[in-house]
């Protein structure tokens, strides 16, 4: 049986502070070596991920903003399918909300709520790159959403003193307008409906229809890989910078030991050898 990779980025196969991915070459290296497809399933933007695309020589399918968006390269799947556009060599199922209607709903939240927060549609490409660690340059490729807004609260929670009582009815009043939330280990996504796990079925589902029965193997750090982690055969979660787990309940789940790409790469070793 022929087996696929979904997985997340920051946390995950990038340190989440420094976004290397030294420690997980020797993992994607193995993969790339035996034929097996590996997807990234990510918050990051279409812009970002095609710059570890190319670093990394990956180009299989890949996920954005926490399944906002489904990108193909054409004429990877031997058969037709329905897409929604396409984007220079890439076709596009969209899933997600378009980013200026969930930046719209988040507007309304903003002036119901009174709560404050950032979105990166608020922030200049400096203050993005501060709140994020990015360089200025990636910092405008994170800026580049179309699907899902990336919020900081936490980190100007230190300074006004917002409880996390504040924070969890500010997060019901964007369950409220319509809109979804979750959180990537440092920064919280709102979205439309869409989660990383419909997008992982979609694509496991095209995956089956080019190979028959497939195995599905996913990785992930943090509360917005759960619907991909639920929705894979493999679920996989690495550690957190405090060598601790996320707090998340999947059947079959298995904690590897190792901080974001250390456990990552851990992982492939132990399922895929090398
Ligand atoms: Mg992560």
């Amino acid at each position: 049986m022929r087996q696929i990779v979904f997985t997340d980025l920051d946390g995950t196969l990038l340190d989440l502070v420094t976004y290397s991915y030294e420690k997980s070459l020797a993992g994607v290296n193995r993969l790339k070596e035996i034929g097996v497809p590996l997807i990234f399933c990510s918050a990051k933007t279409r812009a970002e991920q095609e710059v570890y695309r190319r670093k990394l020589g990956i180009f299989h399918p890949f996920i954005v903003e926490n399944g906002g968006a489904i990108f193909i390269p054409r004429g990877y799947f031997p058969f037709s399918f329905e897409y929604h556009k396409s984007v220079a060599e890439l076709l596009v199922i969209e899933l997600g909300t378009s980013y200026k209607e969930v930046g719209q709903l988040l507007g309304k939240v903003r002036e119901e709520s009174g709560f404050h927060f950032r979105g990166f549609g608020d922030m200049s490409d400096e203050e993005v790159a501060e709140e994020t660690g990015l360089d200025i340059d990636s910092a405008k490729l994170a800026k580049q959403r179309e699907y899902d807004e990336t919020l900081v609260i936490a980190s100007e929670a230190k300074q006004s003193h917002i409880t996390s009582g504040e924070i969890d009815k500010f997060l019901q009043k964007i369950k409220q307008a319509g809109l979804n939330w979750t959180h990537g280990g440092r920064f919280y996504g709102v979205m439309g409906d869409n989660d990383k796990g419909k997008a992982v079925k979609i694509v496991t589902g095209l995956y089956r229809e080019m190979w028959g029965a497939i195995e599905t193997i996913g990785l992930g750090d943090s509360l917005n890989d759960l619907p991909m982690l639920s929705t894979v055969d493999i679920p996989i979660l690495v550690q957190k910078r405090d060598y601790t787990w996320e707090n998340i309940d999947v059947p079959n789940l298995r904690k590897v030991q190792g901080i974001g790409p250390e456990g990552w790469s851990r992982a492939i070793k132990e399922i895929f050898g090398g």
